[in-house]
């Protein structure tokens, strides 16, 4: 279960570290958000270095639908509501922002990017619609509420926002990341004060970044009470029609849809990793009803960090950790807000001020419903029967479309044979399991 973007980019291979260094800064995990940290700090002449434990992307960017929006599901009005209209103002200038760099380099780069508008559609609900279309308004950004979309059914109302992007994400990694100093098959194993070990040697910074999708250090920042992980599934037809624009429904399980060259990418089957849903049956099924005469191409998977309040964690990890950052919990959008965690990230580490930092800010107040959730899942995790995640100890569960160990607390999986395939667990499975 390959992406259509692993099978049709070229690969960049980079050395691993070769004994024990110093630099300034070291980022550790090369996705978008650890790539898009080192190009700025590269750019800016500070001394760097990228480690990452297999191959740049190779993680969940590699399988992302990749659609660049600053139009993040219907977020502006949730956070006009929950946290007023200075954070929501942040979040959309720090995005916009993200979105125009983003499109710049692009621009420079050989990825196949298209100009095309965004929208997020309601099926039943269109006053959800209006009213994040005046939330925006208030913000100061005019969108288009429109009736009908060039989708196979009836919808109640869509947002439009004009001149968004899509692009192919591996093409943008490997044309940003060619003169990065890099180190691939470096793997991070723990932090001592201002030193990271991994497999490879010991890496001594005055700053780290900890760009791992999951943090991986559990002793602070309380990430694993702080995030989830959500599991979706896409599936690219051949010769699929124009629909003319990229598409999500509001509902955190609704379906989403892309053109990328001659497919019609379709995502859905969400779920909480670990948890039921689904899956690529709901896909298949969808597409048997509305596209019957499209042939499936690809099918892959991949999931995101969910936080407890839709706005991603970037910035310093922890309160007693005045070195080490973070950037995560992008909750699905993870193209701007990487783009955006690397300005905010990169203007700390060299003391300017940036304007948008404090909505992101990772120790924030906690006290949020999902919190309980997560504690609840993770109370009934640990106590069912079973085999134990070696991240927390949870209970796995079988997935029966990838045929993995997935862990419901926290996201964590594992092959049929036991290797690790997400984190946050740094371990593999002691035995086989299967
Ligand atoms: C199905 C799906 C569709 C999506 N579509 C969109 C979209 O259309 N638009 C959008 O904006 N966002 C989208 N997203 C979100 C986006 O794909 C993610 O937010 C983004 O790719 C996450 O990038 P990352 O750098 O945080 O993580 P990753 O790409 O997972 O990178 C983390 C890296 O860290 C490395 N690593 C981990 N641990 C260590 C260690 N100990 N030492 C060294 N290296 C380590 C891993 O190997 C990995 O390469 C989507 C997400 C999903 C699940």
């Amino acid at each position: 279960m390959i992406s259509l973007w692993t099978d049709i980019s070229y690969k960049r291979k980079y050395k691993s570290l070769e004994g024990n260094e110093k630099t300034n800064v070291l980022i550790i995990g090369g996705g978008l958000a650890g790539l898009l940290c080192a190009y700025k700090l590269h750019k800016q002449g500070i001394d760097y270095i990228l480690i990452e434990k297999e191959k740049i992307c190779g993680g969940n960017t590699k399988n992302t639908s990749a659609k660049i929006t600053f139009q993040h599901g219907l977020i502006y009005n949730k956070l006009m509501k929950g946290g007023g209209y200075e954070k929501a103002l942040m979040y959309l200038n720090a995005n916009m922002k993200a979105f125009e760099e983003m499109k710049e380099l692009c621009m420079k780069n050989q990825c196949d990017f298209q100009e095309k508008d965004a929208y997020v559609y309601s099926l039943d609900n269109a006053k959800v619609i209006e009213d994040e279309a005046q939330a925006l308004l208030k913000l100061g950004f005019e969108s288009q509420v429109e009736k009908t979309v060039n989708l196979p059914f009836n919808i109640a109302a869509a947002l439009k926002f004009p001149c968004q992007g899509q692009f192919n994400p591996l093409k943008f990694a490997y044309g940003i990341s060619e003169n990065l100093n890099i180190c691939e098959n470096t793997f991070a194993k723990k932090i001592k004060g201002h030193t990271v070990i991994t497999d490879k040697g010991e890496i001594t910074a005055e700053k780290i970044i900890i760009t791992t999708h999951f943090p991986f250090i559990n002793r602070y920042g309380l990430y694993s009470l702080k995030m989830y992980q959500h599991r979706s599934y896409i599936t690219a037809y051949e010769n699929g029609p124009d629909i003319g624009g990229m598409y999500v429904d509001e509902a955190m399980n609704g379906m989403s849809f892309r053109n990328a060259g001659n497919y019609l990418f379709i995502g859905g089957g969400d779920h909480r990793t670990g948890k039921k849903g689904g899956g690529f049956d709901e896909i298949r099924a969808f597409a048997k009803k509305y596209y019957p005469s499209l042939k499936e191409k690809y099918a892959w998977a991949a999931q995101d960090c969910i936080t407890l309040d839709d706005i991603p964690y970037i910035g310093r990890y922890s309160l007693l950790t005045p070195d080490i950052y973070t950037a995560a919990g992008f909750n699905k959008w993870g193209m701007t807000t990487s783009m955006a965690a690397a300005d905010i990230l990169c203007d700390e580490i060299m003391g300017v001020k940036n304007e948008n930092t404090e909505v992101f800010r990772p120790s924030r107040s906690i006290l949020k419903p999902r919190l309980f959730a997560n504690i609840f899942e993770a109370g009934i995790n640990l106590l069912t029967p079973g085999k134990r995640c070696p991240h927390l100890g949870c209970a796995l569960k079988w997935n029966k479309y990838e045929k993995t160990w997935d862990c419901p607390c926290h996201g964590s999986r594992f092959s049929e044979n036991g290797v690790i395939l997400d984190n946050p667990s740094q371990k593999n499975l002691k035995t086989k399991l299967k």
